[in-house]
């Protein structure tokens, strides 16, 4: 007679939830920027920068600019390769500063 292994229980957090467990050491000052504002302003549709970011960094605005909320960046990335403008500004926090993450 086979014996089947229990089943854990697994009980998935809010994407929230996870957020707010991540540590982030704050540099004082944006990593992130636009390149052009009026790129944002008067060319661009799509606001891909928000569309793409796990962590709600790029937020749009009513003058077409997004609000950045530098303070909530993983570093993933994302944002730079989504802008079809290339207009997104990247560079890492300082050193020391930044997100730490728990196996990396
Ligand atoms: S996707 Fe690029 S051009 Fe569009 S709003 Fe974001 S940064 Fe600006
Ligand atoms: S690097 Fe990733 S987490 Fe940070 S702003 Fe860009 S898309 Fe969002």
């Amino acid at each position: 007679m086979s014996v089947q292994p229990d089943i854990p229980t697994v009980t998935n957090d809010s994407m929230e939830d996870r957020l707010y467990t991540v540590k982030y050491d704050d540099p004082g000052e944006s990593h992130l920027d636009v390149k052009v504002s009026d790129v944002c302003a008067s060319s661009c549709d799509t606001n891909d920068c928000a569309s793409v970011c796990p962590a709600n960094v790029w937020r749009e605005t009513e003058d077409g600019v997004p609000q950045i909320a530098y303070e909530n960046c993983l570093e993933c990335s994302s944002c730079r390769f989504a802008c079809p403008y290339d207009n997104v500004v990247w560079e890492y926090p300082e050193t020391g500063a930044g997100v730490t993450f728990k196996h990396g």
